[in-house]
């Protein structure tokens, strides 16, 4: 029976001991096992996984290991779980933790910093100074579930109240467990970016990030909103998510193609998702001088960048990391008023069990995929829609 000294339980949620978990061995190998059910210390809960989905991330972290950091190094053969995109039910509180009623469908936010370095304290807790440094004489408590400490591939987990946010129960699992993209998409253009109402925005790359922050910028009033891509059918979808313009980069010339959408002027702010060797290069053309350029997807290689344009115009270009500012609270705000639909990105659940068929959709885009979710407990419509 799962208890630990000043751990509230109820017998309402009755917790097992042991618990599925998948876990990473060499690269590209994940094997299902068995783990204790972790136990919530101060200031944390445990959550019980309800759906958890694939981001791109995890399948870099799987095949590559970084940016995963586990005990000072790369994450293989550490019986380490990964997964970090996931929502659930509170169903055990640490000691003192009366933040939630056990029973509260919520979703998490990834990051829990050390709380005590200078990022931190400014609410930057993504960029924490002491990211990864929770083992040994070197633990500063970080957590970062799925990167630095084990993740959302399994049944339960535990969570820094912090990280937790509360969701309207006409929020489905699957869409709760896109809260934390689009409150990415959110710290990058409002926190790190300032975005006002009627500045114009452009997203590069309609991957799910891309995608959510073409739908957060148009819900915070951004006009225009103009995505691009080389995929019509996620284009389209991007449409109906909020953007007014979009361009498919192989008919045209995408620097030419915004500034005809803008009246003929760069925009105010790019979010460049793509990843793209030449994005950068051509984010700071559409964007207008003084303009800022969201750099929000990570290229396997180094490419030159045209500086001397960047600096004559006065262009600010900063990285994001993550959803630092409480942004997920805000998103989750936005997505439980219906603002935008992120449930159009969610494509395919599959039972966790099946998480090795989950990473090859997502990954091969098997079936037009764009979000997979896994739930450990499917119910019977669920498996039909997968199948
Ligand atoms: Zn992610
Ligand atoms: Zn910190």
């Amino acid at each position: 029976m799962y208890s630990a000294p000043g751990v509230k339980i109820s017998p309402d949620f009755p917790i097992p001991d042991k618990m599925k978990a998948w876990v990473l061995g060499n690269p590209g190998e994940l094997k299902l096992g068995e783990k204790p059910v972790p136990v919530p210390k101060r200031a944390e809960v445990l959550v019980r996984i309800d759906a958890v989905a694939i981001c791109a991330t995890d399948l870099e972290i799987i095949d590559h290991g970084s940016p995963a950091l586990i005990q000072g190094g790369l994450p293989f053969n550490k019986n380490w779980t990964p997964g970090h995109e996931y929502m659930g039910t509170v169903v055990a509180l640490g000691p003192g933790v009366d933040e939630f009623p056990i029973g509260q469908r919520v979703t998490v936010e990834i990051h829990a910093g050390c709380g005590q370095c200078k990022r931190c304290r400014e609410g930057m807790y993504t960029s924490c100074h002491n990211y990864g440094l929770n083992y040994g004489d070197v633990d500063k408590g970080h957590r970062a579930n799925g990167f630095t400490t084990d993740g959302g591939f399994c049944e339960y987990q535990v969570n820094n109240i912090n990280t937790v946010i509360a969701i309207a129960d006409t929020m489905s699992d699957e869409e709760a467990t896109l809260v934390v993209t689009a409150g990415t998409a959110m710290y990058g253009l409002t926190e790190l970016g300032g975005l006002v109402a009627g500045e114009s925005v452009v997203v590069t790359g309609p991957g799910p990030i891309g995608l959510l922050g073409a739908a957060v910028a148009k819900a915070m009033g951004a006009n225009p909103v103009i995505l691009t891509g080389t995929r019509d059918n996620r284009l389209q979808i991007g449409r109906e998510l909020g953007a007014d313009h979009v361009v498919n980069v192989r008919n045209e010339n995408v620097v030419e193609a915004v500034k005809r959408l803008n009246g003929g002027k760069g925009v105010d702010y790019v979010v460049e998702c793509s990843g793209a060797p030449n994005a950068v290069n051509e984010a700071i053309r559409m964007v207008n001088r003084g303009g800022k350029v969201c750099l929000a997807a990570f290229p396997h290689e180094e490419t030159p960048v045209d500086v001397a344009h960047i600096v004559r115009n006065n262009i600010y270009l900063y990285g994001i990391r993550g959803e630092g500012k409480s942004a997920t609270h805000r998103a989750e705000a936005y997505m439980s008023q219906k603002r935008f639909d992120a449930t159009k990105i969610h494509t395919h659940t599959f039972a966790l069990d099946d998480l090795p068929t989950a990473i090859r959709y997502a990954k091969d885009r098997v079936d037009d995929a764009i979000k997979v979710v896994v739930k450990a407990k499917m119910d019977a419509a669920n498996k039909v829609a997968a199948e």
